[in-house]
């Protein structure tokens, strides 16, 4: 089996199409190699042999050693130096690159092949000791930490105990001598002797990159991102250049258009004087390489290498438009050449994503079918991300740098662990760093925002923070992070454990307390185009899931073209309404039942209006009440007194009715159409309340088009007795009010045995619209109320990978929605079909419901952007 692909001198045995196989990192340096890029010579392993490492108990496959010796051969007669040598040593990188890119996962080893011998000889030919010193100091500890576990902070003490405050970037060589021995005497300590043959590093190096690929970090970074176990790492050996080599020398990241916002500007950072490691673990502050976004800044590569710089912008130009992506690149400069360690499409933020794409289409580089393809759907809510409220009072405590935008606010914590236990309790966190790395993977993932005191946009808070979609600011260096006391301080102002705080990851402000925010408003630009593009491709419509007049024409701006669910029972969180639904949810007898309903019938009749007038025009779907009784009763007994009081009833005989109220599974009790069954009236004047709002803004001019919903509908003749209520009730007020309104009847259709006797549901329906979260609960047989309690042990034991609240059951629920479509269009061909379960706006529900042949879509109205990517996908054939 081959497992070693060579590259360099222009040549390369694989090239960019072989991801899977040598992973994205080696793909892409063979590709470059062929391109005729300057980079540095050297092989890939496999992903393959990766795999076979963990099949076959840790070994590598037949003639893997052999295969590695002529890769070091072959980079030795392109190099002209000798690996082990004592006269023109060659010193190696070890680097991990599987075939989806997962940012600081897994291990590296750089100046590979140091010992004593040959650290001389570095010394000696670079003419600069203290470069090979500091090389084979940041070599021992990077051995001793990635390939033999010596915890880093072993070295740090050591160091600590030979130059107390001073770092290693400050010693001169002959303390770098003594920094050397040191390492070296707590390798010695920790596993007996440091492996000083230069062929044992490489295999332990090799050895130590397979086995960061199936650490605790990197499995959990895969779940959470759905990377398939599988894969495997390639490990790229590539022959060293050196950006530590002295002023003429530098390391630096560079992107060719702007992350965080898209634009079409080339953007990164640099450090003089510095290996990669230095920039991507945020230890220091890179300078910008050119004044696009730091006018002031005098200390550019532009300006201090121009030659470089110029020869960085003819590379940039050129990998974008061969790889037609905006792309991340590697870059060293050693002693004034130019060198490419790696290229890869960049992170960048949803926004920056979206405006990419668009631009790209605009300057002819992809078509509008590619644009659409390369964004994930649901990365569109997340555009659509709260802003500050500009009106709100704010206290801003500390600036950093924007990292990734949106704003944020929860109660900070210092460590990852802390973050997920305010989480589990509900809290809304804010995790605080130095910096991140990626053990705080899991706290970043349950966070709200990010804050880092130090590091830059290319630091891994931001990369992950961008790539999560989460607020995040990083090197704020204003603020000084104290984790022992579990505060910070910003200024006069001290932030402890459990404070509220703000964060704006647009302009980097770190504020005081829970700043008020705003929902985003519509994109104006990019994303109206991309969304113009899919709704010419979409075959499925996309409605919206509202219950106010605000929200169905935040729907509409955000190119809803109906309302597909108005929960009626939704209409009622305000306490005045809130009381009339209690006392008709209490009432013991017609009379005051009916009393109840004279206060309901204003407060639906004005809140009906106010969305046929923001959905003039388009049709709106009313779901008449489907309570669920227990969430609008009181529970606590102090409750039940302010209740009692608040309604002019003993407690007591409050306690007596809620008795007789109570239900063991309300989630199966007497709700949906059953109430409507047992007390048409409440029925009848939401009929009311809603015909007579269509008469009056109609009177106005407004076009209405009411779809009225029967809800937990199980068996025809429901929805007949129903459907005569809703129309005896109409025409009566048409009637009374010499008006004339089209209007449909239909159903929900969120019962199993709806689902199998469609064909007799359908004789009473004008439409049916899926509630998959009723149908997926009653399908699995688990109460949405409960599941948590217990599914979360499903995903842990790998028998789910997402809840099926979440993510639609093809397999299972899929098969009851297919009969029902099946079925309802047996009765009647025509029947509209839709679908207002929160599957209405998920990406993996859209592409069946595509399939399924259903009309539309509805979901809450932040997602409608998602379903219309996601419906054009589904058209594309993309899902
Ligand atoms: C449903 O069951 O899918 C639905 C939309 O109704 P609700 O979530 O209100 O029960
Ligand atoms: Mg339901």
């Amino acid at each position: 089996m081959k497992v070693v692909y060579q590259f360099g001198g222009g040549e390369a045995d694989g090239s960019a199409a072989d991801k899977q196989l040598l992973g994205g990192k080696g793909a892409n340096l063979a590709e470059m190699t062929r391109l005729g890029l300057p980079v540095p010579p050297g092989f890939t392993i496999t992903t393959e042999a990766c795999n076979h490492y963990f099949a076959s108990d840790h070994t590598w496959p037949e003639g893997m050693e052999e295969q590695v010796r002529t890769g070091v051969a072959r980079v030795e007669a392109d190099t002209g130096k000798r690996f082990g040598g004592t006269e023109k040593p060659l010193l190696f990188s070890v680097r991990s690159g599987a075939p989806v890119s997962m940012p600081g996962m897994m291990d590296t080893v750089l100046n590979l092949g140091l010992n004593d011998e040959t650290v001389e000889a570095l010394a000696l030919r670079s003419g600069r000791p203290r470069f090979a010193w500091d090389s084979y100091r940041r070599f021992l500890q990077m051995f001793g930490d990635v390939v033999l576990q010596i915890h880093s902070s072993r070295f740090a003490r050591a160091c600590r105990e030979l130059f107390a405050e001073r770092e290693a970037q400050e010693l001169d060589v002959d303390e770098l001598k003594l920094l050397c021995v040191a390492y070296k005497r707590v390798i010695d300590g920790a596993v007996g002797s440091f492996p000083a043959d230069p062929w044992k590093q490489l295999y332990a190096a090799i050895d130590a990159v397979f086995r960061s690929f199936n650490t605790q970090r990197a499995r959990y970074y895969r779940r959470t991102h759905g990377i398939p176990e599988d894969c495997g790492t390639g490990v790229n050996v590539q022959a060293m250049v050196f950006g530590n080599m002295g002023d003429t020398s530098a390391t630096g990241v560079a992107f060719t258009r702007d992350p965080s916002s898209g634009a079409p500007i080339f953007f990164g950072e640099w450090l003089p004087n510095a290996q990669g490691e230095d920039v991507v673990a945020g230890t220091h502050t890179p300078q910008p390489l050119n004044n696009h976004r730091d006018p002031d800044s005098t200390e550019t590569l532009e300006r201090s290498m121009p030659q470089v710089y110029e020869a960085l912008v003819q590379v940039q130009e050129r990998l974008e438009s061969h790889y037609r992506d905006m792309q991340d690149i590697e870059f060293t400069v050693e002693d004034g050449d130019l060198f490419l360690l790696q290229t890869r499409n960049g992170k960048r933020t949803p926004a920056a994503a979206v405006q990419i794409a668009v631009d790209m289409v605009e300057e002819g580089i992809i078509s509008e079918d590619d644009a659409l393809g390369r964004i994930e759907p649901s990365l569109l809510e997340m555009v659509l991300r709260p802003v500050l409220d500009p009106k709100a009072q704010r206290k801003v405590i500390g600036k950093g740098l924007p990292a990734s935008p949106g704003a944020a606010s929860g109660r900070v914590v210092f460590h990852s662990e802390e973050a997920q236990e305010l989480h589990d309790r509900g809290e809304q966190v804010i995790l605080v760093r130095l910096e991140t790395s990626p053990e705080d993977i899991q706290g970043m993932t349950v966070s709200e925002g990010i804050l880092t005191s130090r590091g830059v946009q290319t630091s891994h808070a931001a990369v992950v923070a961008r790539g999560m979609g989460k607020p995040c600011v990083v090197g704020a260096t204003d603020i000084a992070v104290d984790y022992g006391r579990q505060l910070f301080y910003a200024g006069d102002t001290v932030i402890r454990r459990g404070d509220w705080i703000t964060l704006d990851g647009s302009t980097g402000e770190i504020m005081e307390g829970n700043v008020p925010t705003l929902p985003p408003a519509t994109d104006s630009g990019a994303m109206s185009r991309l969304l113009a593009w899919a709704d010419d491709r979409a075959r499925l419509q996309v409605r919206a899931n509202a219950d106010t007049g605000r929200d169905a024409q935040r729907a509409r701006e955000l190119g809803a073209v109906g309302i597909g669910l108005c929960r009626t029972e939704h209409m009622f969180f305000q306490p005045v309404a809130l009381r009339a639904m209690r006392q008709l949810i209490l009432a013991e007898d017609k009379r005051s039942r009916q009393r109840a309903l004279s206060q309901v019938l204003p407060i639906q009749r004005q809140d009906f209006a106010a969305i046929f007038r923001a959905m003039n025009g388009l049709p709106v779907t009313v779901r008449l009440l489907d309570p669920p009784l227990h969430e609008f009763l009181p529970a606590a007994p102090e409750d039940i007194s302010q209740v009692a009081d608040d309604l002019g009833v003993r407690p007591e005989r409050l306690r007596e009715r809620l008795e007789q109220l109570h239900e063991s599974n309300p989630m199966m009790g007497h709700r949906g159409c059953r109430l409507g069954i047992t007390s048409p009236e409440i029925y009848a004047t939401q009929v009311r309340a809603l015909m007579e709002a269509a008469v009056e803004v109609s009177r106005e001019g407004v076009v209405v088009l009411p779809e009225i919903m029967v809800p937990l509908v199980a068996m025809s003749e429901e929805l007949e007795s129903m459907r005569k209520v809703i129309v005896d009730t109409a025409e009566l007020v048409l009637g009374e009010l010499h008006e004339r309104i089209d209007y449909r009847v239909g159903t929900m259709i969120e019962l199993p045995r709806a689902c199998l006797t469609a064909d007799r549901v359908a004789e009473h329906a004008d439409f049916f619209s899926f509630g998959t979260n009723d149908l997926t609960q009653m399908a699995w047989g688990f109460s949405r109320d409960d599941m948590s309690k217990f599914f979360n042990d499903y995903m842990h034991h790998g028998l789910l990978r997402t809840s099926p609240l979440a993510t639609f059951d093809v397999e299972g629920v899929g098969q009851l929605v297919e009969t029902a479509v099946r079925l309802g269009r047996k009765t009647r061909p025509m029947l509209k079909v839709g679908i207002c379960g929160e599957h209405g706006g998920e990406p993996v529900g859209i592409g069946f419901f595509h399939k399924a042949g259903l009309d539309y879509v509805s979901c809450s109205p932040f997602r409608v952007p998602v379903a219309r990517l996601a419906a054009a996908h589904a058209a594309l054939g993309l899902i």
